[in-house]
Protein backbone atom coordinates (compact mmCIF):
# COMPACT_ATOMS: atom_id res chain seq x y z
CA UNK A 1 0.00 0.00 0.00
CA UNK A 2 1.28 3.31 -0.86
CA UNK A 3 0.79 5.92 1.95
CA UNK A 4 0.30 9.55 1.19
CA UNK A 5 3.32 10.30 3.44
CA UNK A 6 5.67 7.80 1.69
CA UNK A 7 4.74 10.27 -1.63
CA UNK A 8 5.54 13.69 0.33
CA UNK A 9 8.14 12.24 2.05
CA UNK A 10 10.08 11.56 -1.18
CA UNK A 11 9.00 14.80 -2.74
CA UNK A 12 10.37 16.54 0.94
CA UNK A 13 13.73 14.56 0.41
CA UNK A 14 13.63 15.76 -3.63
CA UNK A 15 13.27 19.19 -2.23
CA UNK A 16 15.96 19.10 0.51
CA UNK A 17 18.52 17.65 -2.17
CA UNK A 18 17.80 21.00 -4.09
CA UNK A 19 18.41 22.93 -1.11
CA UNK A 20 22.26 22.78 -2.59
CA UNK A 21 21.11 24.85 -5.54
CA UNK A 22 20.92 28.98 -5.60
CA UNK A 23 17.11 29.47 -5.41
CA UNK A 24 15.27 32.60 -5.93
CA UNK A 25 11.34 33.28 -5.73
CA UNK A 26 10.16 35.26 -8.52
CA UNK A 27 6.59 36.58 -8.67
CA UNK A 28 3.79 37.88 -11.47
CA UNK A 29 5.06 41.53 -12.12
CA UNK A 30 1.68 43.23 -13.60
CA UNK A 31 2.78 45.17 -16.17
CA UNK A 32 4.50 41.81 -18.17
CA UNK A 33 2.03 41.43 -21.34
CA UNK A 34 -0.84 39.42 -20.79
CA UNK A 35 -0.39 39.22 -16.79
CA UNK A 36 -3.35 41.48 -16.56
CA UNK A 37 -5.45 38.78 -17.49
CA UNK A 38 -4.33 36.50 -14.80
CA UNK A 39 -6.83 36.06 -11.56
CA UNK A 40 -4.68 34.49 -9.32
CA UNK A 41 -1.59 36.01 -9.00
CA UNK A 42 0.17 36.01 -5.83
CA UNK A 43 2.43 32.87 -5.57
CA UNK A 44 5.62 32.59 -6.11
CA UNK A 45 7.73 30.40 -8.57
CA UNK A 46 11.49 29.69 -7.83
CA UNK A 47 14.26 29.64 -9.78
CA UNK A 48 17.36 27.60 -9.50
CA UNK A 49 20.48 28.18 -10.67
CA UNK A 50 22.96 25.24 -11.58
CA UNK A 51 25.99 24.13 -9.97
CA UNK A 52 27.23 21.99 -13.43
CA UNK A 53 30.65 22.71 -14.30
CA UNK A 54 29.14 23.60 -17.73
CA UNK A 55 25.87 25.30 -17.45
CA UNK A 56 23.56 25.74 -20.24
CA UNK A 57 22.80 29.22 -19.69
CA UNK A 58 18.97 27.68 -20.85
CA UNK A 59 15.89 28.12 -18.43
CA UNK A 60 13.58 25.47 -18.29
CA UNK A 61 10.00 26.43 -16.44
CA UNK A 62 8.85 23.32 -14.78
CA UNK A 63 5.01 23.48 -14.16
CA UNK A 64 3.73 20.87 -11.89
CA UNK A 65 -0.19 20.83 -13.01
CA UNK A 66 -3.08 21.98 -10.91
CA UNK A 67 -2.26 22.72 -7.23
CA UNK A 68 -3.85 25.63 -6.76
CA UNK A 69 -6.66 26.26 -4.07
CA UNK A 70 -9.34 27.95 -5.09
CA UNK A 71 -8.37 27.51 -9.23
CA UNK A 72 -12.28 26.27 -9.53
CA UNK A 73 -14.01 29.68 -8.46
CA UNK A 74 -12.18 31.82 -10.81
CA UNK A 75 -12.64 31.84 -14.20
CA UNK A 76 -10.09 33.33 -16.77
CA UNK A 77 -9.61 34.31 -20.42
CA UNK A 78 -9.14 31.41 -22.66
CA UNK A 79 -7.33 33.39 -25.33
CA UNK A 80 -5.51 36.99 -24.71
CA UNK A 81 -8.07 38.25 -27.51
CA UNK A 82 -11.21 37.24 -25.75
CA UNK A 83 -11.85 34.49 -28.86
CA UNK A 84 -14.07 31.29 -28.11
CA UNK A 85 -12.35 28.01 -27.41
CA UNK A 86 -12.17 25.76 -30.03
CA UNK A 87 -11.71 22.08 -28.65
CA UNK A 88 -13.26 20.84 -25.72
CA UNK A 89 -11.26 19.26 -22.72
CA UNK A 90 -11.61 20.26 -18.99
CA UNK A 91 -13.57 23.31 -20.36
CA UNK A 92 -16.18 22.64 -23.41
CA UNK A 93 -15.20 24.09 -26.91
CA UNK A 94 -17.00 27.93 -27.71
CA UNK A 95 -16.78 29.54 -24.39
CA UNK A 96 -14.62 32.49 -23.94
CA UNK A 97 -13.30 31.71 -20.21
CA UNK A 98 -12.12 28.60 -18.51
CA UNK A 99 -11.32 27.48 -14.77
CA UNK A 100 -8.12 29.42 -13.31
CA UNK A 101 -6.74 25.95 -12.47
CA UNK A 102 -8.88 22.63 -12.99
CA UNK A 103 -8.49 20.44 -9.73
CA UNK A 104 -6.94 17.59 -11.81
CA UNK A 105 -7.82 14.25 -11.82
CA UNK A 106 -7.69 11.30 -9.10
CA UNK A 107 -5.53 8.16 -9.94
CA UNK A 108 -7.44 4.69 -10.00
CA UNK A 109 -4.96 4.34 -6.49
CA UNK A 110 -6.79 7.26 -5.11
CA UNK A 111 -3.44 9.48 -5.63
CA UNK A 112 -4.52 13.02 -6.88
CA UNK A 113 -2.74 13.96 -9.57
CA UNK A 114 -1.79 17.40 -8.32
CA UNK A 115 0.41 15.38 -6.19
CA UNK A 116 2.64 13.24 -9.02
CA UNK A 117 2.57 16.31 -10.93
CA UNK A 118 4.57 17.77 -7.85
CA UNK A 119 6.26 14.93 -6.91
CA UNK A 120 7.04 14.62 -10.58
CA UNK A 121 8.24 18.19 -10.74
CA UNK A 122 10.61 18.36 -8.31
CA UNK A 123 12.47 15.30 -10.06
CA UNK A 124 12.91 16.60 -13.55
CA UNK A 125 13.88 19.85 -11.78
CA UNK A 126 16.27 18.43 -10.04
CA UNK A 127 17.69 16.12 -12.98
CA UNK A 128 17.50 19.57 -15.23
CA UNK A 129 19.45 21.48 -12.83
CA UNK A 130 22.40 18.43 -12.78
CA UNK A 131 22.02 18.22 -16.40
CA UNK A 132 23.26 22.62 -16.12
CA UNK A 133 19.91 23.68 -17.25
CA UNK A 134 18.09 26.62 -14.39
CA UNK A 135 14.96 25.82 -13.67
CA UNK A 136 11.96 27.96 -13.22
CA UNK A 137 9.71 25.58 -10.50
CA UNK A 138 7.01 27.20 -11.12
CA UNK A 139 4.57 25.02 -8.27
CA UNK A 140 7.11 24.10 -5.69
CA UNK A 141 4.92 22.91 -3.13
CA UNK A 142 1.43 21.26 -2.59
CA UNK A 143 -0.59 24.88 -3.26
CA UNK A 144 0.71 27.79 -5.33
CA UNK A 145 -1.83 30.81 -6.20
CA UNK A 146 -0.72 31.08 -9.41
CA UNK A 147 -3.33 30.50 -11.88
CA UNK A 148 -2.74 28.98 -15.49
CA UNK A 149 -2.71 32.41 -17.31
CA UNK A 150 0.38 34.14 -14.51
CA UNK A 151 2.30 30.75 -14.58
CA UNK A 152 2.63 31.06 -18.14
CA UNK A 153 3.46 34.50 -18.29
CA UNK A 154 6.04 34.14 -15.49
CA UNK A 155 7.51 31.18 -17.92
CA UNK A 156 7.06 33.65 -20.83
CA UNK A 157 9.27 36.29 -18.93
CA UNK A 158 11.51 34.14 -16.91
CA UNK A 159 12.36 31.23 -18.52
CA UNK A 160 13.74 29.73 -22.45
CA UNK A 161 10.93 27.33 -22.56
CA UNK A 162 8.12 25.91 -20.97
CA UNK A 163 6.89 22.26 -19.68
CA UNK A 164 3.61 21.40 -17.91
CA UNK A 165 3.37 18.31 -15.98
CA UNK A 166 0.07 16.57 -16.89
CA UNK A 167 -1.25 12.65 -16.51
CA UNK A 168 -4.50 12.19 -18.59
CA UNK A 169 -8.28 11.43 -16.86
CA UNK A 170 -8.91 8.56 -19.22
CA UNK A 171 -8.17 4.72 -17.23
CA UNK A 172 -6.54 2.91 -20.48
CA UNK A 173 -2.84 3.22 -19.61
CA UNK A 174 -3.29 4.82 -23.38
CA UNK A 175 0.75 6.01 -23.04
CA UNK A 176 2.34 9.74 -23.54
CA UNK A 177 1.41 12.58 -25.53
CA UNK A 178 1.70 16.21 -25.92
CA UNK A 179 -1.24 18.72 -26.51
CA UNK A 180 -0.50 20.36 -29.98
CA UNK A 181 -2.19 23.48 -31.20
CA UNK A 182 -5.42 23.04 -33.24
CA UNK A 183 -4.86 24.26 -36.73
CA UNK A 184 -8.08 26.65 -36.55
CA UNK A 185 -5.72 28.58 -34.00
CA UNK A 186 -2.46 29.19 -35.73
CA UNK A 187 -3.30 32.78 -37.09
CA UNK A 188 -4.21 33.52 -33.41
CA UNK A 189 -1.44 35.73 -31.96
CA UNK A 190 0.52 34.18 -29.90
CA UNK A 191 0.01 31.33 -30.95
CA UNK A 192 1.23 32.46 -34.66
CA UNK A 193 4.61 33.55 -34.07
CA UNK A 194 5.13 30.79 -31.84
CA UNK A 195 3.41 27.15 -32.36
CA UNK A 196 6.30 25.99 -34.70
CA UNK A 197 8.39 25.95 -31.46
CA UNK A 198 5.56 24.08 -29.51
CA UNK A 199 5.37 21.59 -31.53
CA UNK A 200 9.13 21.04 -32.10
CA UNK A 201 9.37 21.13 -28.27
CA UNK A 202 6.83 18.75 -27.77
CA UNK A 203 8.17 16.64 -30.82
CA UNK A 204 11.79 16.23 -28.96
CA UNK A 205 9.69 15.43 -25.45
CA UNK A 206 7.97 12.57 -26.96
CA UNK A 207 11.03 11.11 -29.01
CA UNK A 208 12.88 11.46 -25.34
CA UNK A 209 10.28 9.43 -24.08
CA UNK A 210 10.66 6.88 -26.75
CA UNK A 211 14.09 6.47 -26.54
CA UNK A 212 13.84 5.61 -22.68
CA UNK A 213 10.94 2.87 -23.55
CA UNK A 214 7.95 4.84 -22.48
CA UNK A 215 4.66 3.79 -24.10
CA UNK A 216 3.40 7.00 -26.30
CA UNK A 217 0.12 7.20 -27.72
CA UNK A 218 -0.95 7.00 -31.15
CA UNK A 219 1.25 9.58 -32.83
CA UNK A 220 2.09 11.58 -29.25
CA UNK A 221 -0.24 14.39 -29.89
CA UNK A 222 -3.46 15.09 -29.30
CA UNK A 223 -4.48 18.76 -30.51
CA UNK A 224 -6.47 20.57 -27.55
CA UNK A 225 -6.29 24.34 -27.35
CA UNK A 226 -5.30 25.09 -23.86
CA UNK A 227 -4.64 28.26 -22.55
CA UNK A 228 -0.71 27.61 -21.58
CA UNK A 229 0.03 27.79 -25.51
CA UNK A 230 -2.76 30.32 -26.42
CA UNK A 231 -0.79 33.16 -23.80
CA UNK A 232 2.89 31.60 -24.49
CA UNK A 233 5.35 33.05 -26.40
CA UNK A 234 8.30 30.44 -25.81
CA UNK A 235 8.47 27.10 -26.69
CA UNK A 236 5.67 25.72 -24.61
CA UNK A 237 4.29 21.78 -23.82
CA UNK A 238 1.77 20.31 -22.08
CA UNK A 239 2.91 17.06 -22.00
CA UNK A 240 0.86 14.12 -20.27
CA UNK A 241 2.66 11.38 -19.08
CA UNK A 242 -0.07 8.31 -19.34
CA UNK A 243 -3.12 8.15 -17.38
CA UNK A 244 -5.42 7.54 -14.33
CA UNK A 245 -3.81 3.71 -14.50
CA UNK A 246 -0.17 4.37 -15.17
CA UNK A 247 2.41 3.76 -13.26
CA UNK A 248 3.42 6.59 -10.94
CA UNK A 249 5.87 4.65 -8.48
CA UNK A 250 9.00 6.63 -8.18
CA UNK A 251 11.03 4.25 -9.94
CA UNK A 252 8.88 5.29 -13.17
CA UNK A 253 8.75 9.31 -12.65
CA UNK A 254 12.62 8.86 -12.54
CA UNK A 255 12.27 7.21 -15.60
CA UNK A 256 9.98 10.32 -17.00
CA UNK A 257 12.58 12.43 -15.86
CA UNK A 258 15.28 10.71 -17.65
CA UNK A 259 13.34 10.68 -20.55
CA UNK A 260 12.15 14.52 -20.25
CA UNK A 261 15.79 15.73 -20.28
CA UNK A 262 16.84 13.47 -23.08
CA UNK A 263 13.98 15.58 -24.89
CA UNK A 264 15.11 18.90 -23.93
CA UNK A 265 18.54 18.27 -24.78
CA UNK A 266 17.46 17.20 -28.27
CA UNK A 267 15.39 20.46 -28.33
CA UNK A 268 18.23 22.35 -28.28
CA UNK A 269 20.75 20.13 -29.88
CA UNK A 270 22.74 18.98 -27.02
CA UNK A 271 23.40 14.74 -27.28
CA UNK A 272 22.94 13.62 -23.50
ZN1 LIG B 1 -3.73 17.61 -15.59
Amino acid sequence: MRGKGIILGMALSVLLAMQSFAATEIGLNLNWKYAGNAKINTGKAILYTSDSKNPKKITIAVNAGHGTKGGEKVRTLCHPDGTRKVTGGTNAAGITTALAVSSGMTFKDGTKEATVTLQMGHILAKKLLNAGYDVLLIRSEEDVQLDNVARTVLANNKADAHIALHWDSTEKDKGAFFMSVPNSLKKMEPVASHWESHEKLGESLISGLRGKGVKIFSKGRMDMDLTQTSYSTIPSVDIELGDKISDHSEKQLNLLGDALVDGVNKYYGFTS
